[in-house]
Formats: C-alpha cells, structure tokens, sequence
C-alpha cells in the first residue's frame, strides 16, 4: 500500500439512511488522484446516464485528492462531484479553506451520496464513525449561521462544508461553503445538495495520513516554502484582487456584460482595485496550512452597505464581475456582495453574469421596472445591483428568475434576451475575455466544465510545464494545441490530487519539485511522464461522462464572446475566433473524435480505459 491517502471512502444512502465503508484498489488511486478524477470514475462506473441531476440517482460527492491534507504545498482542496444541473453533463466545483484535510483527519477520503431524505439531514463524521443526523434546526439558517451552530454542538474544532438558503431552494447559481468564504460553487452542485435535503457535512478527527517517510516529507516542505516563487510574494500581499488592475488595462477583465471596454466606460476601476481593497482588509487569512494565505477578512464596513468586520475579501472575479462588468464603483458594495453570496451560498460569478443579463435586457427595453420589482436596472446603479442580488439569493420576486442562471432566465423570459445571456453550455462565463485570451477559449469550451477560468492549460505553472514549440505566437488561436495539452494535463492532475492552482503556480520552483512531493508523499515512483498520462486520462473520463449523457465537445461560446461582431475600440478591437482555429488542435491533441465529439477510442484504450470505449463505441 502506497499513502497519501486514507484508504476508504464512506457511501450514505439517504433514502434508506444506511452507510457504508468502501476500500478502492491502489490502481484507481494511482490512475485518477482522487478529486475529480476518482470522482468521475466512480460516477460513469456506478451512476446511470440520463439521471434527473436533481433526482435521487445523482451521486453526490466530496473527494479530496491523495496531496489533500499533506505536506505537499497547498493541498487543502476538496472536489464537489456531480452531474451538473446547468450543463447537464459532468460537474465538479473545487473549494479550499479547511473541509478538504479534515475529511482526511476525520478518517476517509472521499463521501458519496446516493438517494434522497426526506427531510433535512447533515452528515458527522468524527474520526472513523459517521451518522446522519436531523438539520431541523440549521435548515433555512445562512451559512455563518450554520457554521455556528455546528460549531456550538459538535465543538469548535468541527469542519462544515454547508449549503445556505439558495442551495436549499434548489438556486443553480448556488455555492456549496466553508469556512464562511470558501466556496465549491460552480456546476450548480449545491443545488443537488439541496435537492437531496443535505444541509451540512461535518468533520472532526486526528486521524494521522499514512506516509512512507514523515521525517522526508516535513523537510520537503520546508525546503519548498524556503524556496517559493518570487511571485508568490505578491499573490500573499494583495491576493487575486492584485489582478484587477493588469486584467483591466489588458481588456481581459468584463464590462457591460462582455459588450463594453473597461478602461474606456469604466475610467474609475483602480477604485475597486487590488489597493484599495487592500485598504479595507482587516487581517490576512489562508486556507489549511497555506504558505501564500491570498485570502483576507474585511473591516467593518463604513458606509451605506452593511457588513460586518472579518467578511472575507472579494476575489478578482467578484471585483470584476461586480464591479467592472456592472460598472459599479462601490467597493464597500461589491465587498457587501460578496457577504450576501457568502452567507446565502451563491456563485458570485454566475450571480454577476445574472445582474449584468438583466440590466442589458433593461436597457434595451427587454425587461421594464414591473419587471423588476420596482427596480431601475442600470449600469451602476449600485443600490439596485446590491438589492437584485439579495432577491437573486433568496428567489424572491425577479430573483426567482434570475436563481437558476441567464441560459434558464432567458428562456423564462423570452423577448430576444437570449443574446445577452453570457454562458457557456450553460454555465455563466468567468471573468476572462477569449477575445485575444486564446487559452480561456479553450478552456470555456474545450473542457468537461465549459465556461471554467481554473481548467484547460494556460492558468498559473511553474517553470517547465507549458513548452513553447518554435515560432510560438502567443496571441494566436492557432497552433497551440500541443502546448495547450501540456499544461490542461498538469492542471488535471494537481486539481485531482487536491493541490490549489495558485500555490501550484506561484508555490513550486518548476516541475520537478511537483513531481519528487507527488513521489514523496504516496511512495509511487512516479514520473513526470506517467503524471501527464495521468492528466490526459481524468480529462478523458470527465468528458466520457458528457458523452453518454449526450454533450459533444466543443461547446458553443457566445457570438460576443468569439468577437462576432469584433469589439471597436480598445486593446482587443478587431479580434474574431473561428472555432476549428481554437478548439481542433487541442481536442485532436486529447485524443478526441472532432467528428463525434467525443473521447476517441483509440486513445481511451492507449490510456488503460477500453472499458469506457466500450461504452461509448458501441
Ligand atoms: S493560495 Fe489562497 S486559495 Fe490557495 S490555498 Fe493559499 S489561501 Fe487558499
């Protein structure tokens, strides 16, 4: 037995109230690391296609991956699995903060939920024991809330991975949180969550990860943190908000729902940039034993949008989704935003992308203020913004319309007003423009997730992961599949194994070092070889689970977001994406069938996976 993990995973019937142990085969650890690749195995294995994503047959998972809880750097992540509500297809939702390891502690590394119970239940596992418990009393309560009491019960050592209010109304834009700001939110897993009357998994134990060498795996981490990335240094003082201002000034970051230029209609964004958030932090705050700790907790706020000292820093997409995409100048308002998402459990990205839809189908006379409950639905209109967002999150009133996202919203309301829904096979867009962002491109509509900013190869890495072939153009959509492969293969693999994207790339010296903390702490002799294999076979799984639910790859990204018609002004006029450019290379390049859609056949043997080409090559 290698380590790195504990060796069991939990299954919970909540239809029967019956759990269960599982011991899995070290192969399948070392085939999928656990995340969502383990996830995705154990659902094409054992879930039916065509289940309703809301019904009893979706399994419900939370995986951590065998660096999860470790001295790796930065393994505090676990891994919501799904099917997905809004695609319809595979979902996962990746969170940090301290749920990840203390599922470890507590004994397993990984729960799966089948069936659904009929009233609200939460989950304690307390080293090694497990029971479902009554959620009478925390059913309807906001995540902080929740949080607290749990805490006040089962002791303040207790880890909660929660759904708020808009999960437990089946919200698709909802969040599943911890920590009171770590959020799984994207997939619209919490929803599934809620559909199953799931309100909370609670973790406590101190239980011990089996490791080949402690005394080995300590040193490494000291040499590691000893030997960060200068970059790393920025990322722990001003977090993703430090972004805010380059992804501006870039013309990557939204504005007016993808239709405008930040720099030339919103003139004022270093107001909600990465300083003057800065400004209005109280304390710095990191997830499970994070070197880097790019989070922080806020001052109380100081003027008209009420929050309360210790609500957690806005992230760069809720700068940008909030703020620049909104034209709202307000940061006490988008840090205000931020806590509603937080305390009612909701995506802030997919909940920015639902207010910019309705204001673009305001002022374009889609929608009026009966509509909107009274509402003016404006650019910058932050009092409006601030009050949409509340009925968003409580499905109240328009926000009932907006709850299950703009692809869902547009199709209620009708009028024309599915153009200005900005999403990718369903799921709202990041904050990232694909017009002159060829590696978003690709990752919104090449991947399993569509739509997703953490997936596909081009995001933070250490030197000697992306490899540059001769006469590389960095802008261009062509001729990047092969070094776009390279890198959506590491990303793979260290979201798998349970390492954050951040510390990855800002963390680790280069690549090596990865591989020797991968080798160091599972025993495996692993190499860096056998890792982008690994990589290439949980893409593959993850889009085996699309194919037999029907998805073909690629998705289909927004005219706006190809640049039909291209932007006018600004650092990316001119710019239009043809679809065979960007995708066809790298999906060939992954072994896909470009006529099918699908994981080819070929390439799913050569990966050790005939049985799923068996499956979709009937
Ligand atoms: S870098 Fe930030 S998100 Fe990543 S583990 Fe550290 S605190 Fe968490």
């Amino acid at each position: 037995m290698a380590h790195g993990f504990m060796g069991k995973i939990l299954w919970v019937d909540l239809t029967k109230k019956k759990i269960k142990e599982e011991e899995l085969d070290e192969k399948m650890w070392r085939d999928y690391l656990g995340g969502y690749g383990l996830g995705a195995r154990i659902l094409f294995d054992r879930q039916k296609p065509g289940v309703d994503p809301l019904g009893k047959d979706n399994i419900l998972g939370l995986v951590t991956g065998v660096l999860t809880g470790t001295p790796a750097l930065g393994g505090s992540r676990y891994i919501m699995v799904g099917k997905s509500p809004l695609t319809g297809g595979w979902g996962d939702a990746n969170s940090g903060g301290n749920v990840g390891p203390a599922l470890k502690f507590a004994g397993y590394d990984a729960v799966f939920f089948t069936g659904k119970s009929d009233k609200p239940v939460y989950l304690f596992i307390n080293n090694g024991k497990a029971e479902i418990k009554d959620a009478a009393k925390i059913w309807g309560k906001d995540t902080f809330e929740t949080e607290d009491i749990l805490r006040a019960e089962l002791g303040k050592d207790v880890e909660i991975a929660c759904i708020g209010p808009s999960g437990e109304k089946l919200a698709l834009t909802a969040a599943v949180m911890n920590n009171k700001g770590r959020a799984a939110a994207r997939s619209g897993l919490a929803a599934v969550m809620g559909s199953k009357k799931l309100k909370a998994i609670a973790l406590k134990g101190n239980m011990k990860i089996p490791m080949p060498d402690e005394q080995k795996a300590s040193e490494m981490r000291k040499n590691l943190i000893a030997n960060m990335r200068p970059s790393a240094k920025f990322v722990s003082d001003f977090g993703t908000p430090g972004i805010f201002n380059p992804c501006v000034e870039s013309d990557d970051a939204p504005c007016k729902n993808w239709a405008g230029v930040t720099t030339i209609d919103f003139p004022q964004y270093k107001d909600i940039g990465g300083q003057p958030t800065i400004a209005k932090q109280e304390k710095k705050y990191g997830c499970w034993h994070c070197p880097i700790a790019c989070g922080g907790h806020m001052k109380a706020s100081t003027g008209e949008y009420k929050y309360e000292a210790g609500a957690h820093k806005p992230e760069y997409e809720t700068l940008a989704m909030f703020g620049s995409n909104l034209l709202n100048d307000n940061l006490e308002s988008i840090i205000k935003l931020n806590d509603i998402c937080n305390r009612y459990g909701l995506d802030t990205i997919s909940a920015g992308a639902c207010i910019a839809f309705t204001i673009e189908c305001y002022e374009n006379g889609i929608l009026t203020k009966k509509d909107t409950d009274g509402l003016e639905m404006k650019w910058g209109n932050t009092k409006a913004i601030v009050a949409m967002t509340e009925k968003l999150a409580k499905r109240e009133g328009f926000g009932n319309i907006l709850a299950d996202g703009v692809k869902i919203a547009a199709k209620k309301i009708g009028k024309g007003s599915e153009k200005y829904a900005m999403h990718v096979g369903g799921e709202e867009i990041a904050a990232h423009d694909t017009r002159g962002g060829p590696g978003f491109a690709i990752g919104y509509g090449a991947e399993p997730t569509p739509g997703r900013h953490t997936q596909g190869g081009e995001g933070p890495h250490p030197p000697g992961v992306m490899i540059e072939p001769p006469g590389f153009d960095r802008g261009a959509y062509k001729g990047r599949g092969q070094y776009h492969k390279r890198g959506a293969c590491v990303c793979e693999v260290y979201n798998a194994a349970g390492i954050c994207m951040i510390v990855f790339g800002d963390g680790y010296g280069n690549l090596g070092q990865f591989v020797e903390a991968m080798q160091t702490i599972t025993g495996w002799d692993i190499t860096m070889d056998e890792l982008l294999k690994t990589g290439e076979r949980i893409y593959n799984i993850r889009l085996a689970f699309n194919a037999r639910e029907g998805l073909k790859i690629p998705f289909e990204l927004p005219e706006r977001m190809m640049g039909i018609p291209p932007k006018k002004v600004g650092p990316r006029a001119g710019i239009t994406m043809n679809k065979e450019d960007t995708f066809n290379e790298y999906l060939e390049a992954m072994g896909v069938d470009l006529k099918a859609g699908k994981p080819g056949k070929k390439r799913l043997e050569e990966l050790g996976m005939a049985d799923v080409a068996k499956v979709l090559w009937k």
